[in-house]
């Protein structure tokens, strides 16, 4: 038998410094919206704790409590008594695939996610009919009429995420060697990322153009695939195995010398970071995995690089992903870049360390809870009167694009830099239109915020 105080299956240890203080609720994302004690990381904690003892069984209705975490980690920043809540919800979420404690649509729509997610190639085939509908009149037509909820809630979901299509998403534009621009400082390799480089390939290209810039040779492997952060993030180790070897190989097949592997979606980066446990290390990167935000705030931007940078035309408001921030404990890194554009206004969301209900695909199987953080975390920035949201996530990108509308262009820091630079345009930003007008967008905010 299972000793008081430790889990079954569970890390040992992790949830006994529990005391119930009660001081991790504010921050957490979905006792937010759902106001209900087994819907936080307290009451979660309680439940595991039940289940050890025998005095309750981890049925359907206790799985469901489990469903609505986001795994945003918040909690264990939050924490005094150092609860390792991240390892008790990661240990718990293989246990929650057993069947039974799903519905049988619920189970077969993860599996479909989890079957064409990670790859980009089936979900290039899928996205490419909706090229005809995306960004049009039609879609507008779609979303305004009401005709996507035919479809079921998990659809219309999907739908609202769906960004416009660029032809770049569909096939990989990047070479495999992008020499660096000036005086070379070193050598780094880049994930593309699955879900980015369909939605939002100009990330890549961005980051790609401020590393040369900054003397760094990008070397970005043509087969590379997932890094499995989606199926991590349902519990799916085995599926996750794979991709994270894969992706491995693929960047250790690189030759010649290798400073880091840079990632530019957090959800990626605090996957990659936990491979060694998750390979139990039987297999690791030769380099170090960083995030393109720590990496060049620690090695510094060139000067020839700050001196091209010019304003932007607007208050930028930060907003940072869980998974940066609590995962991974990266902060002040993205400031730093930022403020080397000259008279930059940046601003702080007022609860920056809550969740924006993105969560991997929590904004599909947790539609609901998700849609109305999105709508709480959408006024909580337009409300910094931000013409621009800095969001260095892809997941978090897509849920603020939703959510803000017109309200301020949502972007990665890379990509804000790259456009200081004069490097690289911010896409979906006419060259013609002027700064006045963009700030003005951020000022006007609050008349037309709101979910779209
Ligand atoms: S997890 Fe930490 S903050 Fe939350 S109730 Fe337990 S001791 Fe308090
Ligand atoms: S991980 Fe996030 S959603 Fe889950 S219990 Fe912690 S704060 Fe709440």
């Amino acid at each position: 038998m299972a000793s008081p105080t430790q889990l079954p299956g569970l890390p040992p240890g992790a949830a006994d410094p529990c005391v119930h203080c009660g001081f991790c609720l504010p921050t957490c994302a979905s006792y937010r919206v759902l106001a209900s004690e087994m819907d936080s990381p307290r009451g979660r904690i309680h439940a595991l704790r039940a289940i050890e003892a025998g005095e309750l069984e981890l049925d359907a209705t206790v799985a469901s409590h489990f469903d609505t975490c986001l795994g945003c980690f918040a909690c264990v920043s939050a924490c005094p008594s150092g609860v390792r809540y991240d390892q008790l919800i990661e240990a718990t979420r293989p246990k929650l695939i057993n069947a039974g404690q799903r519905s049988a649509w619920q189970t077969s729509f993860r599996q479909l996610l989890l079957q064409v997610l990670p790859y980009p190639g089936r979900l290039r085939a899928l996205l490419q009919p909706l090229r005809a509908y995306t960004g049009t009149p039609l879609q507008a037509l779609a979303r305004r009429t009401g005709l996507t909820r035919l479809f079921g809630p998990e659809i219309e979901a999907m739908e609202r995420l769906l960004p416009p299509l660029a032809a770049e998403a569909f096939s990989d534009q990047l070479p495999l060697i992008n020499p660096a621009k000036a005086e070379r400082r070193g050598r780094v390799a880049l994930l593309l990322g699955c879900v980015q480089r369909c939605f939002d390939p100009s990330v890549s290209t961005a980051t790609v153009k401020v590393l040369q810039a900054n003397g760094f040779e990008v070397v970005i492997p043509q087969e590379q695939g997932c890094c499995g952060a989606v199926s991590h993030h349902q519990g799916e180790l085995e599926l996750t195995r794979q991709l994270a070897a894969d992706l491995v190989r693929s960047m250790n097949a690189i030759e010649g010398d290798l400073d880091a592997v840079l990632v530019a979606a957090s959800g990626c980066g605090h996957t990659m970071k936990a491979y060694g446990e998750l390979l139990n290390g039987d297999i690791q990167f030769r380099a170090p995995v960083l995030d393109v935000q720590e990496f060049l705030a620690d090695r510094g931007l060139l000067e020839t690089f700050r001196t091209q940078l010019q304003p932007l035309p607007g208050i930028v408001a930060m907003h940072d992903a869980c998974h940066m921030i609590h995962g991974q404990g990266i902060h002040s890194q993205p400031r730093q870049l930022l403020r080397a554009i000259p008279d930059i206004q940046l601003r702080e969301a007022t609860e920056a360390g809550v969740c924006c209900g993105s969560a991997g695909i929590y904004n599909l199987v947790q539609y609901e809870e998700a849609a109305e953080l999105g709508r709480i975390k959408a006024d909580d920035l337009s409300g910094t009167g931000a013409a621009f949201v800095a969001s260095a996530n892809i997941g978090c990108t897509l849920q603020l694009r939703r959510h803000l509308g017109d309200c301020a262009r949502v972007q990665h820091p890379m990509e804000l830099l790259a456009a200081s630079a004069g490097l690289h345009p911010l896409p979906g930003v006419p060259q013609s239109v002027s700064s006045a007008e963009i700030a003005g967008k951020g000022e006007n905010r609050q008349a037309t915020a709101g979910p779209r």
